[in-house]
């Protein structure tokens, strides 16, 4: 079989690429990888115009095509006679457009954004662009800045005042300090100091010409018209205008004025880029090239798992946790834990139970919001509540949250999206910042629910030391792997596309595992449901012979992961026990483990990583082998039927 890998830097072209080279050589197994880049963040949407015609519709046109990344609030700041005028607000695009009709703001030039809170919840003030106190520099951003507090309080020595809660706002002040004439060079010294992701549009009075883009580890391509110049974090918003437009690489600074586009490297020397020519249609660039948003998202999990964590976890210092906020004292009184959820989510809280009780010694009782409601629980001041809810508006989560509270229990919320109902009605939160979710069926909002998980267990342990500071150490560092080994886990993915080609036709599968590998397994199964309406069911592997065994027969497919290697054996006798009644067996477990082969008919392996945290690679061939068995029976993966993104109902 031959077999051709695409690389590139952009994952457009390849992706671009592979499409085509599919259709023409059917059979053949082609494959894109992407070369030294941290996956794309997809968070809020950026566009710049710059050129003869009125700036501002064109922002909010640019602004709608972006619609699909999900955003809270919108804004645009137009450059007129040496002034930047700015509106923004909170909510849908539609009351900017309304602000703007009610009051327009003309002028050639202007930067826009839609708004993904990560660091202050959505608010007028909070909206971007966010300006210098004189308003001379106005900046529109995507990403985050991760060493935004230790920025704000050295500029706050140096008589800097902020309005917003946001890590953006400490940007248009930095360049603002480092301006001396020459606006290019100012946000150059400003990115120098900034840690974390960012695309940036920048505009200053002072050279009113012309925008200044840069892009780290969060997209933006520059639009090429004639005579006019765009900014956008993706190309959906510029396909009005233009279809010509270069793909930005990271520390790339590009000066857009009506005459043209300069790029420079980080040295300020002038870069010579080729322009890529968009032949796609609007639909499969929201998609990033990809077929479906649940791939793109699936994709982005590196990312993802390393944002979550990135400022909370630093190697040889405590966890840092700005929102959750409880004592030594505190925790020595909750003698015990609810972590309440649904869906995806209840199945990240069962991981979270074997991780707190296995680090932090406090006992966890993993419940179904829609069921713990009803049952009566037994808690009081003692109890500590965990609500894990992706969108923030689940709404029999948000019951159990309000019903905790009103019996004096402390509430803590992992959600993912900042101001939803969960996050401002709890007393602590984290959140995980995967980014907009839009595929149905969860999966990178699933894999930082874990992220959080281990989070809050190891913040636990090291504020009531319940584990050795040697061990959380070790935990943590590798901890800080996983976005590598995440990225590993992806490209291997051919054995799962034979393994749905093969198996997509079954009327039921199984999964199996022990442990944090049983935790796993449920939400394999669940993915398997959702989006290929296949019947499955997750057993613990020390249960099936109390019963499910009896629905093996010969061709069953099984599907297993061993990874927590003091189960290992056992779980092998497991398999050994569904393969001698003819089940087909899958097996996914660590490099090394190849002694696995002589059990099963097939096994992916992932890379080693302590058993502890091994759900988060796991998860990954097992939300692929779903995605791939949809794709195989024709299903609409990204909305699957009967279900709802955010279940709002009770
Ligand atoms: N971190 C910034 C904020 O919370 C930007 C978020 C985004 O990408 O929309 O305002």
């Amino acid at each position: 079989m031959l077999k051709i890998f695409i690389l590139g830097k952009n994952i457009y072209e390849p992706l671009y690429f592979q499409r085509n080279f599919k259709e023409r050589f059917k059979g053949f197994i082609c494959c894109v990888k992407k070369q030294n880049r941290k996956g794309d963040k997809k968070m809020c949407g950026i566009v710049g115009f710059v050129g003869k015609k009125d700036a501002s519709p064109i922002l909010v046109e640019g602004l709608s095509k972006l619609e699909y990344r999900g955003y809270d609030s919108a804004g645009v700041a137009i450059l007129k006679d040496n002034s930047i005028e700015v509106l923004k607000c909170k909510g849908r695009l539609k009351n900017l457009e309304e602000k703007l009709e009610e009051s327009p703001i003309k002028g050639n030039i202007g930067i826009g954004h839609t708004r993904w809170a990560t660091h202050g919840e959505p608010s007028d003030v909070n909206s971007h662009p966010h300006s210098n106190k004189n308003e001379s520099i106005s900046v529109v951003h995507n990403g985050i800045i991760e060493n935004y507090l230790n920025i704000k309080e050295w500029l706050m020595s140096k008589g800097y005042e902020f309005l917003s809660e946001t890590d953006t706002e400490v940007i248009p002040n930095l360049v603002d300090y480092y301006y001396n004439g020459d606006i290019l060079d100012a946000v150059m010294k400003a990115t120098a100091k900034m840690e974390g992701s960012y695309a940036l549009g920048v505009i200053c009075t002072k050279e009113p010409d012309r925008i200044i883009a840069v892009r780290k580890d969060s997209p933006l391509i520059i639009g090429v018209g004639k005579g006019e110049y765009f900014i956008a974090s993706d190309i959906p918003a510029v396909l009005n205008h233009t279809r010509e437009v270069y793909l930005l690489n990271d520390k790339e600074f590009v000066v857009l004025t009506d005459e043209g586009v300069e790029i420079f490297d980080e040295n300020k020397e002038k870069i010579e880029k080729e322009i890529f020519h968009v032949t796609w249609n609007a639909d499969a660039a929201e998609k990033g090239g990809y077929e479906d948003f649940m791939l793109k998202e699936i994709h982005e999990q590196p990312r993802a798992i390393r944002d979550t964590m990135a400022s909370r976890i630093i190697k040889g210092k405590p966890i840092v946790l700005d929102k959750i906020k409880l004592t030594k004292e505190d925790l020595k009184n909750y003698n015990k834990i609810y972590i309440v959820a649904c869906g995806t989510a209840y199945h990240a809280g069962v991981v979270g139970k074997t991780v707190i009780e296995r680090l932090a010694r406090i006992p966890v009782e993993v419940d179904i919001a829609s069921e713990f409601r009803y049952r009566d629980p037994i808690m009081d001041k003692n109890t500590l509540v965990m609500i894990i809810s992706q969108s923030g508006e689940t709404a029999d989560s948000l019951a159990v949250l309000r019903e905790s509270k009103k019996k004096g229990c402390r509430v803590i919320a992992v959600t993912n999206v900042v101001g939803s109902s969960v996050s401002r009605e709890a007393d602590d939160v984290l959140y995980t910042l995967a980014g907009p979710e839009i595929a149905v069926a969860s999966t990178k909002a699933y894999v930082t629910q874990l992220v959080a998980m281990y989070i809050i267990a190891l913040y636990f342990a090291e504020v009531k030391e319940t584990t050795s500071k040697e061990e959380i150490e070790s935990i943590k560092e590798e901890l800080l792997n996983l976005p590598e080994k995440a990225e590993k886990v992806l490209e291997n993915k051919e054995i799962l596309q034979k393994f749905a080609a093969q198996n997509y036709m079954h009327k039921d599968m199984f999964y199996l595992g022990r442990g944090l590998d049983y935790a796993v397994s449920m939400e394999g199964s669940l993915k398997l449901k959702e989006i290929t309406y296949i019947h499955s069911e997750a057993y613990a592997g020390g249960e099936l012979k109390h019963g499910p065994i009896a629905l093996i027969e010969k061709g069953t497919v099984v599907i297993s992961t061993i990874t927590q290697m003091d189960l290992k054996d056992k779980m092998i006798s497991n398999i050994r026990e569904v393969v001698t009644r003819g089940a087909k067996t899958l097996a996914i477990t660590f490099e090394g483990n190849e002694e696995v082969e002589k059990s099963v008919d097939s096994a992916i392996y992932i890379p080693k990583t302590l058993d502890i945290l091994s759900p988060i690679l796991s998860v990954i061939p097992l939300q692929l082998i779903s995605y791939y068995v949809a794709k195989e029976k024709n299903c609409d993966v990204d909305k699957p039927r009967n279900l709802a993104k955010s279940v709002t109902v009770e």
